[in-house]
């Protein structure tokens, strides 16, 4: 029995130290340099305790014990309090459509007549520098002009989304056409891939700021959505609410809509219809289709969070009438518990547009206002999240186990610090201003 407990704990410490390891390598290579050094000391834990306490009687059962309270408590189930939306949103109401509306305007005397409540932040919001503008917190050229250029090309691809479907559909099959894209999208290095089935409570209501007439009601006629996203380096968004992560932004986005606007046109060359949805112009709320696809699920921070990027991550959806193998019915995942500990997003927004204190939906017209401030899109929310940090196995007990949680909690803040500072611009955007 003895010889059990001896190898078995022998084989936990391993794994610890090889687990600290794994960490400070993944820390080191996404730029997070403190967490790396922090986490090459912790893997260097493992063979000091073994060393000075392998005489100690019951040295033995310490490695069992430690891992049997690792797994030992479920977390509680949260998943049930979050409100997935009850009827469909209208686009109007979103902070970007609202910011375009011109004073004096027919659509603005419209809006506000319906919506009086929203005049007066909005015209305080209308008067701040704005995003990626001169006079604006934390503006600079070359990043400004490099984000500007890269909303430029999504500006063009926003045209793209759409287009006449070929006559004939061919002798593939669905199932054929299906692994095919799939495939594609790995080899096109998407990050996220996933397909649902398309509900009405997942699309706009009305046209805020996309394709058609402003107001105009929306209408998805397919059954099927292909969900892509692409990761933001860690590196970069480490740098937030500074002005690389909008560049990173504009990247990531420019990213998934060329892949959606590729798959929408491969789709319907082949005889079936299919729409990009892409940002700026769309129909669908890509985090509600992710969520549908199994993909993740939402954080404290209203976020989309899936458990290998966390919030890293810019979607684009592509919805089709061609049938797609959608996934087994999985658990989702239940990121919330894990929140309802955390709540780092929280501690670090700087404008207090995430409520530490009740999962109420996010203050969007906060959070937008501090961008119009600042001239970038912050994401500080994204930078913090230990979700989005290379925690690999823990990430996966701590969704689970609450004595896991708490111990990733605990272990991020000291890895990471409890609010984190913005990384130093990397060396090649250190320009004169
Ligand atoms: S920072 Fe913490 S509380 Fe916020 S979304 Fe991420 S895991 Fe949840
Ligand atoms: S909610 Fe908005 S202001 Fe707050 S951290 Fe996230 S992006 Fe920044």
């Amino acid at each position: 029995m003895d010889i059990l407990f001896s190898s078995l704990n022998y084989l936990v410490y391993s794994a610890l130290a090889v687990f600290f390891l794994f960490v400070s390598l993944n820390s080191f290579r996404d730029g997070y340099t403190r967490a790396g050094r922090v986490a090459g000391l912790f893997s260097l834990l493992p063979a000091l305790i073994c060393f000075f306490f392998h005489g100690w009687s019951f040295f033995h059962l310490t490695g069992p014990v430690f891992l049997l309270i690792l797994i030992s408590v479920p977390i509680a189930g949260f998943r049930d309090k979050l409100l997935l939306p009850e009827r469909r949103f209208d686009e109007r109401d979103i902070s970007f459509s609202r910011y375009r509306l011109k004073p004096g305007s027919e659509n603005y005397t419209s809006y506000y007549g319906k919506n009086p409540e929203k005049e007066e932040s909005d015209k305080r919001t209308r008067a701040l520098p704005g995003l990626l503008a001169e006079k604006s917190r934390y503006f600079h050229r070359l990043n400004s002009v490099a984000a500007d250029a890269r909303f430029f090309l999504l500006n063009q691809l926003r045209n793209s989304v759409d287009g006449p479907v070929a006559k004939e559909t061919g002798n593939n099959s669905t199932r054929e056409i299906a692994d095919y894209l799939y495939s594609t999208a790995i080899d096109d290095s998407v990050s996220i891939y996933g397909t649902a089935s398309l509900k009405p409570e997942h699309c706009y209501s009305h046209v805020g700021r996309g394709a058609g007439q402003y107001g105009e009601e929306i209408t998805v006629n397919h059954r099927y959505a292909i969900v892509l996203g692409s990761e933001m380096k860690p590196r970069i968004t480490a740098t937030a609410p500074m002005s690389p992560e909008v560049v990173e932004t504009g990247r990531r986005y420019v990213d998934c809509a060329v892949w959606a606007v590729q798959t929408a046109s491969f789709i319907r060359s082949l005889g079936y219809s299919a729409r990009a949805h892409i940002d700026g112009n769309y129909q669908v709320i890509p985090p509600f289709v992710a969520d549908e696809a199994g993909l993740g699920g939402f954080g404290w921070s209203n976020l989309f969070l899936t458990e290998k990027f966390g919030p890293r991550v810019r979607y684009s959806v592509v919805t089709t009438d061609l049938e797609l193998p959608l996934p087994n019915k999985r658990k989702k995942i239940d990121f919330l518990s894990f929140c309802s500990i955390c709540r780092k997003c929280a501690t670090c927004c700087p404008s207090r547009a995430i409520n530490p204190d009740s999962l109420e939906k996010l203050d969007s017209d906060r959070c937008f206002m501090y961008w119009n401030a600042v001239g970038t899109d912050c994401g500080k929310c994204l930078a913090v999240c230990p979700m989005g940090h290379p925690w690999g196995i823990l990430k996966t007990l701590a969704l689970r186990s609450m004595p896991a949680a708490w111990l990733l909690k605990k272990l991020d803040d000291l890895f990471y610090g409890k609010k984190p500072g913005s990384l130093p611009l990397p060396g090649w955007m250190e320009t004169e201003k």
